[in-house]
């Protein structure tokens, strides 16, 4: 799988539209293109998607919790999503059961585990842009070194 993570609103995004297009591309970089051939990569099909971060925020409410991608979405350089799914969908489950079982702080409970992960998310991103130093002219990093600073 080839997979090129940019900002929609920059030129580049035109060649994440077309797998073959990209592929393409690709083959052009020194290391990828080396890489690619190595493997005879040859795309059939290609797709995009928005890929950002985003926080719920509660995550719970009346009647309803919101667990995995539905509670906060994660930058692809984490790769937060599978673990954050797989601990809080365990998670929602045993603050439902703590109040259907009368533990009334339950909820609570359930947010400040939710609000601590996105504060550890929000610096170990900022931590993991900043530390990149290759391309400091680049618009999609100087985006994020900005905030990270
Ligand atoms: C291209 C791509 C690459 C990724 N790579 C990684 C990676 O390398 N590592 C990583 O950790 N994470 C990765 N992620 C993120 C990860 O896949 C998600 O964070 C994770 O799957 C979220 O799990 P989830 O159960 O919360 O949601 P989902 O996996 O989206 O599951 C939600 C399910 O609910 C169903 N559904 C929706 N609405 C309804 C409804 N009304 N009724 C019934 N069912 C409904 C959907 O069909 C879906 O099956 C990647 C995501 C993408 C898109």
């Amino acid at each position: 799988m080839l997979a090129f993570l940019t900002d929609a609103d920059l030129p580049a995004a035109r060649i994440a539209h077309q797998g073959i297009e990209l592929a393409e591309h690709a083959a052009d970089k020194d290391e990828i293109g080396a890489i690619l051939a190595e493997c005879a990569f040859a795309p059939e099909q290609g797709g995009f998607t928005a890929a950002h971060s985003s926080t719920l925020n509660p995550c719970i409410g009346d009647g309803w919790i919101a667990a995995g991608d539905a509670s906060m979405t994660f930058d692809p350089l984490s790769s937060q999503g599978l673990l954050h799914a797989l601990f809080t969908g365990l998670a929602a489950a045993e603050a439902a059961d703590s109040y259907l079982s009368g533990d009334l702080a339950a909820p609570a409970r359930y947010q400040q585990i939710m609000d601590g992960i996105q504060h550890a998310y929000r610096r170990h991103l900022a931590f993991s842009y900043s530390s990149e130093m290759r391309w400091p002219a680049a618009p999609f990093w100087q985006r994020r070194q900005s905030i990270a600073r």
